[in-house]
């Protein structure tokens, strides 16, 4: 017998092909529509949620437009003739007990042999509407034969009446049950699954063997099956996670970095010499730590997290003099086209005009015009600028470096590891800075950023004069619409500016090329008015007598470079009254001039996003108003968030309840939701004490086992995990 026989017992790995193992047809939808390709990956796509087959699914809330499974009985069948084609339609109504569904099926009347009245089943299908009531149109369905039940002898039947049903996450080309018949397919032709945990730690923590494990989450005989399944494979997956990250940083830190420590009446203290104000305590303490970092041979891989205008640019450019200092380069990494000419600017700016020409600050974007990109790239490649800020730009194959010696990556959380990494190898492992507005738990912290340093700028400089913020109800209160714009008049003509952020650049349309909504509208409040946009509020403010003669102006990702900068510069210089954007002010931008922000239609965006953009305002000596505009209904989860970010001004306070109000929350970004290297069963928001758990005990491993040598089984899933990654990049180009 050949081992390698697929559909033999014992014939698949976790890292055979999905190809061999199932029908190529079957193998290819399912990675089309998730990106597996290993029987490893299957079987790592575990149920949403588990039906009991006695149990009838709620069909009285049922979304629209979404891919569902539910479980029901047939009521009626009927078959009916189309009027105005030829055919006939087959209708059937089904039932949970909440309320009532129709099927419809063109031109497949013998559908009618298998829905018969009584027969119950799992159904799938996107609900449509048809005249105002949910159909699903040309369903996929499953119905419970209750054959083996019936000549099964009565254990058996109680058996098979209790086991839950895997309901997985599913498309309109692949459902639910076709994963259930696959996987089912695959543990049965499933060999020997060595543990990713070791002996130990599994007898430790009472946890299932993997093997076991993965039966019992996709075949559970009983809920306890899957819960205990559950928590076996969500503490496999921190462990491995932990052991990927902690593997990542010792290697990271294995490399030979040249020290850099400034020396006495060098770049460092003369730009100190210069500087307009004295750093904060905490800017002071960070900075040290950064100098210790820098002065080390190991190279440096730290994260600052420190709240909006806490003074992070300036902790960095020290970073990046020390650096100059012995000829090295820094380059800057910024999200946005506006950001990295800011950064700049101001970066110049501290800088003076005599460091200046002597470190050359160039700016490396991919909107500049060919001639100022080849000039600036040539600048980098010699050398000559030791201070090089862009946007992803900076990481394309023309950009090479003379002696890149500091990587710094503002607002990392745009960013993925790889990025990261992309640009570090521009140079010879030089230290990588990390910046961060978003102020990240504690948990959060050792998932996403598990191989970083961390350090925490918590003070703010001194002689702000604060913001206050307020929720504006417009669904308790449509009136006070007008009392929004009335503040911003009496700011403005105390010749202060504002920003009024809107969630769309333009009105909705019916067909929304997806482009105009910084997020997507599936969240918003059922029967609220659409989003606001900065086209509707511009025209609004244009007619609008108390802004007869205050200069406004637009500034969206819809336009150029060219003229976002010009916008942004013209308020900064105090030659634009009023900004009307979409989030790409979001981040950095910095008008101590400018004192109220008004969010239209807050509830659209999230806490951080709501946090950061108040963070906009208020940052010189004039005090800050942010006004939070929502149609939002009282207790509703959308109200409780924006109420969330007007009672505190404390990042790390708003992220515990960002957290806690997610709940499932997405708290890694997009690299969370999705894809094959994203998180599985493990929530951070959720989980922290089970990661922190699985981190030590990770540690306390690699400690004595640093090459893994001796746990094969987890050498495999870390490398799995690293690879499932790695290909996530590739694919996003
Ligand atoms: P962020 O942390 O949001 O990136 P910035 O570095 O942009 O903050 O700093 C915000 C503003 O505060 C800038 O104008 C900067 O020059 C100023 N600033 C930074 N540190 C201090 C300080 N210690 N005292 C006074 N102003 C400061
Ligand atoms: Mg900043």
């Amino acid at each position: 017998m050949t081992a390698s026989q697929p559909g033999d017992t014992g014939a698949f790995t976790l890292d055979s092909r999905l190809s061999g193992a199932l029908g190529g047809r079957t193998a290819q939808a399912i990675q089309r529509a998730f990106g597996y390709t290993t029987v490893g990956e299957l079987l790592a796509h575990y149920p949403r949620r588990y039906a009991a087959r006695g149990e009838l699914t709620a069909l009285a809330a049922l979304p629209l437009d979404e891919n569902v499974t539910i479980v029901a009985e047939v009521l009626e069948v009927r078959e009916r003739t189309m009027r105005s084609r030829r055919g006939s339609i087959l209708e059937a109504k089904i039932s949970d007990g909440t309320g009532i569904l129709t099927l419809t099926f063109f031109n497949q009347a013998w559908r009618a042999r298998d829905l018969k009245p009584g027969v119950r089943g799992m159904f799938a299908g996107k609900v449509g509407d048809y005249r105002g009531a949910r159909q699903l149109a040309h369903p996929d369905y499953e119905l419970f034969t209750d054959a083996d039940a019936a000549t099964a002898g009565d254990a058996e039947a109680m058996r098979w009446a209790r086991a839950p049903i895997p309901i997985y996450p599913a498309t309109s080309t692949i459902s639910s049950w076709q994963f259930a018949a696959s996987i089912a397919l695959v543990l049965d032709g499933l060999g020997p699954v060595d543990d990713p945990l070791p002996d130990s730690v599994r007898a430790q923590r009472s946890l299932l063997a993997h093997r076991d494990a993965l039966e019992r989450v996709h075949r559970p005989e009983a809920d306890e099956d899957w819960k205990a399944a559950r928590r076996t494979l969500r503490f496999t997956e921190a462990f491995v996670l932990q052991t990927a990250l902690l593997e990542r940083r010792a290697e990271s830190r294995a490399h030979h970095a040249e020290p850099r420590v400034p020396a006495p009446g060098g770049l460092l203290e003369r730009f100190e010499r210069a500087l307009p104000f004295t750093l904060t305590g905490d800017q002071l303490a960070v900075g040290a730590e950064i100098a210790d970092d820098l002065a080390a041979s190991v190279p440096m891989n730290r994260l600052v997290q420190g709240e909006v205008g806490s003074g992070k640019t300036v902790v960095a450019l020290r970073a990046m003099l020390a650096v100059a200092e012995s000829g090295g380069q820094s380059a800057l990494l910024a999200p946005t086209e506006v950001l990295a000419a800011q950064h700049l600017r101001s970066i110049a700016r501290m800088l003076g005009p005599e460091l200046s020409a002597e470190l050359i600050p160039t700016l490396v974007t991919g909107q500049l015009p060919a001639a100022e990109r080849r000039k600036a790239l040539l600048r980098v490649a010699a050398g000559q600028s030791r201070i090089v800020v862009g946007t992803h730009a900076l990481l394309g194959d023309t950009v090479s470096f003379a002696d890149l010696g500091l990587v710094v990556v503002d607002e990392q959380h745009r960013f993925g590891v790889e990025q990261r990494e992309a640009l570090r190898l521009k140079g010879r492992h030089p230290p990588v800075l990390v910046l961060t507005a978003t102020p990240i738990p504690r948990t959060v912290a050792m998932t996403v950023f598990g191989d970083l340093d961390v350090s925490t700028i918590r003070e703010l400089p001194a002689g702000r004069a604060g913001i206050e913020s307020f929720v504006v109800p417009l669904a308790d209160r449509p009136g006070w619409r007008a009392r929004v714009w009335e503040r911003l008049a009496e700011e403005l003509a105390l010749g202060r500016q504002g920003f009024i952020v809107c969630p769309a650049i333009e009105p909705r349309v019916e067909e929304d090329d997806g482009e105009g909504l910084e997020q997507s509208d599936a969240d918003a409040a059922p029967g609220a008015p659409p989003a606001a946009s900065v086209a509707s509020v511009l025209a609004e403010l244009t007619g609008h007598p108390r802004f007869a003669g205050a200069r406004v102006a637009p500034l969206h990702g819809r336009m150029s470079a060219d003229e976002k900068d010009r916008t942004m510069r013209a308020f900064a210089a105090g030659e634009l009254d009023v900004l009307v954007a979409t989030t790409v002010i979001e981040v950095g931008v910095d008008v101590p001039n400018a004192s109220v922000m008004v969010v239209v239609d807050a509830d659209r965006f999230g806490v951080s996003q709501l946090h950061q953009l108040r963070g906009r305002v208020g940052r010189g000596s004039v005090p800050g108003l942010c006004l939070l505009v929502t149609h939002a209904e009282e207790g509703s989860l959308a109200r409780q968030r924006v109420e969330a970010v007007a009672s505190t001004l404390d990042g790390f306070e708003l992220a515990r309840i960002d957290l806690e109000l997610r709940q499932e929350g997405d708290v890694l970004g997009a690299s969370q939701s999705g894809g094959r290297s994203s998180l599985k069963l493990l929530r951070a928001a959720r989980d922290g004490d089970l990661i922190a758990d699985a981190r030590e005990l990770a540690a306390g491993l690699l400690a004595v086992d640093p090459g893994l040598a001796r746990h094969p089984a987890l050498r495999a899933a870390v490398r799995r995990r690293l690879d499932a990654e790695a290909s996530e990049f590739l694919s996003k180009g």
